[in-house]
């Protein structure tokens, strides 16, 4: 049914809803409150406490009153008397209010109280007559994702009425119900909306949870492929490249190492996760794997995020495996026919790109190994499209994201996962402090001073032009360095140059050619500079803990001490809390955990993060008990008596679901 049905929408607010997605009566109760308010707890005028929100209930005894106040807006004031304590009610520019409030009549305000004057006032409270039906006070409120200039009491009102017009689909087989113990649809979508008391809230979020992680686990399911057999590796020496390399590798990357030559030995496809902070060395245990492949005459894909990154590795694999031919594959490399007839004929074995290279025209002679470097993201969608390149490659996928183990095996069943917990040695821990921008001029002096001694410095702006936001950009920052430091050199880098001109740029920095890169988060991922010693991070409070993170990784990659600054003039707890942890450690694993208690679910986990489809409900770290039984149930429903409707249902979603995830 059409949204437009529901009475209070017009053509206007349906054009509105639309906006955020809500076309349908259907869609409206899909779109779940963002939170809650508990105003089910009613204070009475003796017991208000000043600066937080109360809910009081009221009856009126005295008209509300409008005055014109400075500057002309009208200030709405309604005097209410409880066993003599009085309490102000006030609102600016809503005069219609003094209409509304009839004499003798009941209603709860929710609203912060303050102190002005020595009386206690309420500012600009929601209300609501006291009623059988009360939605906006006097209880559990949910709150929206409302359009500009809905208000939530109007919207809860829409919602209200939906839920009586709405016909519900179930989605979910029956038999789950009594094995799961799970409430009715019904009840879970009326109580997700409008609970009566926290346990019915935990109730309802439980079913819709659940539903929305079963179809999940299916689609991923779907995306397994069975245990096949793999390429046998039988050389497996690591001798000759160990040699060759200008340190010893740690004892975690040795161990990860085993994991993977345990894989190339067993005849079955590899597919093994390697996590590991960012700087802790994961690359060179890709150099070693794709050796062993290479050196038994079987070609080794390499595919990185951004070309940036796949031309450092090129280099970096170069140094090590040229004897193998390695050759790089990425947007501006010039007669790919050339590159593509070599892989068409094993002329080489080691092939460095971008995602593309899994792509169109490339055929590969005798592809064995697919190496991934997802950085900081959690891919799902790069398992599925190399398969088709060869009969069963081994598949290793790099990532930097510190996701708990737990839950990587959740979602990652059919991988194996190594973990590389150990940074090599040598490495001084970065020095983090956080500044506001009063400190300016003494950074730049400190900037000055590091490049003088010949390392080298980045300087991450949130923008990369001039904006109203006030925030430090790219081309500004740049302009204003250069005329500050003549004697240094700086650059810029940013998302909206030529891919070409960046790799230029980022090429140049990495030997050393100029000393200061101004940029845009583009060089968050992976790029390996050691020489660079400094990194300021300009409107920090812009960045989420894992950014943060990632970034600072940049610097503290060589023998030298390091250090991150970041700058911010914003006060607010959650920046000031980030901050903090971002002082106090330098473990990502340490960091999630942080973020996790600071925001309820980090920015870690965010959606974005790892590659998984955005999720309406749940949310993977809170919810990892119903995951486990949504797993369950997941990998049992295939040996279930369904009927075909709910067959043709399971399908349909799951189907949507691989959509999402494909087109990612
Ligand atoms: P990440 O895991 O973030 O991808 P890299 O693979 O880029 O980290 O490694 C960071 C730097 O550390 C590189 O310059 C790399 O050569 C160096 N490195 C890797 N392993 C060791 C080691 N065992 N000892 C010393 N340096 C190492
Ligand atoms: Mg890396």
């Amino acid at each position: 049914m059409d949204i437009s049905n529901i009475k209070g929408i017009g053509k206007q607010r349906a054009a509105a809803l639309q906006n955020i997605g809500i076309f349908t009566v259907d869609n409206m109760i899909n779109a779940f409150p963002k939170y809650y308010n508990d105003r089910s707890k009613i204070s009475t005028l003796d017991k208000l406490e000043i600066g937080t929100i109360q809910t009081i209930k009221a009856t009126i005894t005295e008209p509300a009153k409008n005055s014109t106040v400075a500057g002309g807006k009208v200030l709405t004031k309604l005097l209410v008397t409880q066993n003599q304590k009085k309490l102000e009610i006030v609102w600016f520019g809503r005069s219609y209010l003094q209409w509304i409030f009839k004499i003798g009549s009941t209603h709860y305000f929710t609203g912060r109280i303050i102190a002005k004057f020595g009386t206690l006032q309420m500012e600009s409270p929601e209300y609501e007559e006291e009623d059988a039906q009360s939605l906006s006070v006097g209880r559990i409120v949910p709150v929206y994702n409302t359009p500009k200039k809905i208000s939530q009491k109007m919207y809860r009102k829409w919602v209200k009425s939906a839920l009586d017009n709405a016909t519900l689909h179930d989605k979910l087989p029956k038999i789950l119900y009594e094995k799961f113990n799970l409430a009715a649809l019904k009840t879970a979508i009326e109580n997700i909306h409008f609970p009566q008391n926290e346990q019915q809230l935990q109730t309802a979020r439980q079913r819709l949870v659940f539903e929305e992680l079963f179809f999940m686990q299916l689609a991923l399911q779907n995306l397994r492929g069975d245990t096949a057999e793999g390429v046998k590796i039988t050389d497996v020496e690591t001798l000759p490249i160990l040699q060759k390399l200008p340190f010893t590798i740690t004892k975690a990357q040795q161990t990860v190492l085993d994991d993977i030559i345990h894989d190339l030995q067993s005849g079955f496809a590899m597919n093994r996760l390697i996590q590991g902070d960012v700087g802790s060395g994961k690359t060179i245990v890709a150099v070693i794997a794709a050796y062993l492949v290479a050196k038994s005459g079987y070609q080794v894909a390499i595919m990185a995020p951004t070309e940036v990154l796949a031309q450092q590795h090129f280099s970096y694999f170069s140094q090590y495996l040229s004897q193998f031919s390695p050759l790089l594959l990425i947007g501006s490399v010039k007669d790919k026919k050339t590159v593509y007839k070599k892989i068409a004929e094993n002329a080489t074995q080691i092939i460095i790109g971008t995602h593309a290279i899994i792509q169109k025209y490339v055929s590969f002679a005798k592809l064995a190994l697919v190496i991934t470097d997802e950085q900081h993201r959690f891919g799902v969608m790069q398992r599925t499209d190399l398969i088709k390149k060869a009969e069963n490659p081994h598949k290793m996928i790099m990532t930097a994201t510190p996701i708990p183990r737990t839950l990587g095996l959740i979602l990652y069943g059919d991988m194996n996962i190594s973990i590389i917990n150990q940074l090599p040695p040598g490495r001084q821990t970065i020095i983090t402090n956080c500044v506001n921008s009063s400190y300016r001029q003494r950074l730049t002096a400190f900037v000055e001073k590091q490049a003088q001694q010949g390392q080298q410095i980045y300087i991450i702006c949130p923008t990369i032009e001039e904006s109203e936001l006030e925030l430090q950009s790219v081309l500004e920052y740049t302009a204003n360095l250069q005329r500050q430091l003549p004697n240094i050199a700086v650059a810029c880098l940013h998302g909206k140059m030529k891919n070409s001109v960046k790799e230029e740029i980022m090429q140049a920095f990495k030997q050393n050619k100029f000393s200061v890169l101004v940029a845009t988060t583009v060089i968050e991922v992976g790029v390996d500079v050691p020489n660079a010693t400094l990194i300021i991070i300009e409107n920090a409070e812009r960045f989420g803990l894992a950014q943060l993170h990632q970034l600072r990784g940049r610097v503290g990659r060589g023998t030298q001490q390091s250090h991150c600054v970041l700058v911010t003039d914003n006060k607010s707890e959650t920046t000031t809390q980030r901050m903090k942890a971002m002082k106090t450690t330098t473990d990502g694993f340490k960091l999630s955990e942080l973020d996790l208690q600071l925001r309820g679910h980090g920015d870690f986990f965010g959606t974005q993060q790892h590659g998984l489809p955005k999720l309406n409900i749940a949310n993977f770290y809170k919810d990892i008990e119903i995951l486990k039984e949504a797993q369950k149930a997941a990998s049992t429903i295939s040996q279930t008596q369904l009927t075909p409707q709910e067959q043709s249902t399971i399908q349909q979603e799951t189907s949507k679901i691989l959509q999402n995830i494909l087109t990612m």
